[in-house]
């Protein structure tokens, strides 16, 4: 081991290194391309990790603790592209997994005895007769009977095939499980045994979780720290307590004022947020959420726009984003060789729409601007319209990445609002 190492990200092979105590305490260990992964071990095992994703993520973290101070073994491995005989190194102590669909995950052609044991056949542990009694061991781990050796998974509830499920990922001993929703197919009722159970076998193996969620409630209960993530970027990573109690980052208030309150006469000022999240094939350049944050920084020659029209704006802006997106047919490029009408070519109407009654709260050269890309679009040239629209209108979101700032010591948020010279979002959350 080589102390003092920082872990790397893998493109082909798992590499794996020892980061010393301090480095363990450092918010960010490696940044590349779309991915950031974050020191998430810096209390040793026994931590879950709740990961909020609205997309795809490339991580994988497993940890040890040991000898007098804090010690880290993390091994970062890119699961897309690794090797086979990477990824079975990985599925044995290292890491287990948990699937989200109780019902596609488990082979209905195999007995459970068959399943849980396959682990172990995979990577030759102990004799047949070990093999078969550390099944029995396991099924009674996670609350079925050893009895239930010859069943098959479709004898079992889902609540049940979800515990088959887990005693499965727990098979090899490994330190670090990834939960990938193990919860959301299951009645509510059962939600809370399973995650009572995880908690329970958190306890007794001081298991490592990856919690991966959209149910926030769930992840307020079951986890230490959260990461929200949007389009592959982590938006803001801390203590699950603060976090929930003041979210520094716009996305995260976003979310969370979403949460459904159980008093029907409670006030709550729920943030609707408009359109889709972009395609990830082609995101934002700046911010990944910029295309859909109500608390976007303006460019400067807008700030004192007044705000409905300056919406209006972004609200165009998307709508030639889309049509940037969406592939022309080979009927929709021969009505337009006809010059006959398509669904393209209908951009009078959406301008009409859009600023039709805010025409007046419109500055001169905005209204320009938008005359301007309206001609590019329509002779067919959308991309230039969107680009055009990018330079004009386009902010320090949209243009620029932004950094993982310290909002305490427990928590980080990835947004420019936590520079200086921009307000920040709670103030803009409380006028909006
Ligand atoms: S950087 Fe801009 S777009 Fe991104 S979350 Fe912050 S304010 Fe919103």
């Amino acid at each position: 081991m080589n102390d003092g190492v920082k872990p790397q990200l893998i493109t082909d092979t798992p590499k794996f290194a020892t980061i010393s105590a301090d480095e363990a305490n450092a918010k960010t260990l490696v940044t590349e391309g779309n991915v950031t992964v974050e020191s998430i071990v810096d209390e040793g095992f026994g931590e879950r990790l709740g990961l909020y994703d609205e997309k795809d993520f490339v991580f994988v973290e497993s940890g040890s603790k040991s000898g007098d101070g804090v010690q880290v073994d993390a091994g970062y491995i890119d699961v897309t592209s690794a090797p086979d005989y990477a990824l079975k190194k990985l599925r044995g102590k290292q890491l287990g997994i948990v699937f989200q669909d109780p019902e596609s995950s488990l082979n209905d052609r195999m007995t459970v005895g068959e399943i849980v044991r396959e682990p172990l056949d995979v990577h030759s542990w102990g004799t047949k007769r070990e093999r078969r009694e550390r099944v029995r061991e396991l099924l009674e781990t996670v609350g079925l009977r050893p009895e239930h050796y010859f069943r098959y998974p479709h004898q079992f509830s889902g609540g049940q095939r979800q515990r088959i499920g887990i005693a499965r990922a727990l098979a090899l001993e490994p330190d670090f499980l990834v939960l990938d929703e193990p919860v959301s197919a299951l009645d509510v009722s059962v939600q809370a045994k399973i995650l009572n159970l995880l908690e329970d076998l958190q306890t007794e193996f001081g298991l490592t979780y990856l919690f991966i969620a959209h149910d926030l409630s769930v992840v307020k209960h079951i986890c230490d720290r959260v990461a929200v993530m949007y389009l592959g970027h982590i938006m803001e990573i801390g203590d699950t307590e603060e976090l929930f109690e003041a979210p520094a980052n716009p996305y995260t208030h976003s979310l969370l004022s979403a949460i459904p309150e159980p008093d029907p006469n409670a006030e709550k000022d729920r943030v609707t947020l408009r359109g889709t999240p972009p395609s990830p094939r082609d995101p934002p350049a700046g911010c990944p959420f910029s295309t859909r944050c109500p608390a976007k920084i303006r460019p400067e020659a807008y700030r004192g726009m007044d705000d409905e029209a300056w919406e209006r704006i972004e609200v165009f802006r998307e709508v030639i984003r889309e049509r940037t997106r969406a592939d022309r047919s080979f009927s929709d490029r021969v009505r337009e060789f006809l010059g006959k009408e398509t669904r393209f070519s209908d951009i009078a109407e959406i301008t009409d729409e859009l600023f039709g009654d805010v025409q007046d709260k419109l500055p001169d050269d905005a209204r320009q601007h938008i005359r301007e890309a309206s001609s590019y679009v329509d002779a067919g040239n959308d991309n230039q319209a969107r680009n055009y629209l990018f330079e004009e209108f386009g902010s320090v979101c949209d243009k620029e990445k932004p950094r993982h700032h310290s909002v305490t010591d427990l928590r980080t948020s990835f947004c420019h609002r936590h520079i200086d010279e921009f307000e920040d979002s709670q103030s803009v959350f409380k006028r909006l």
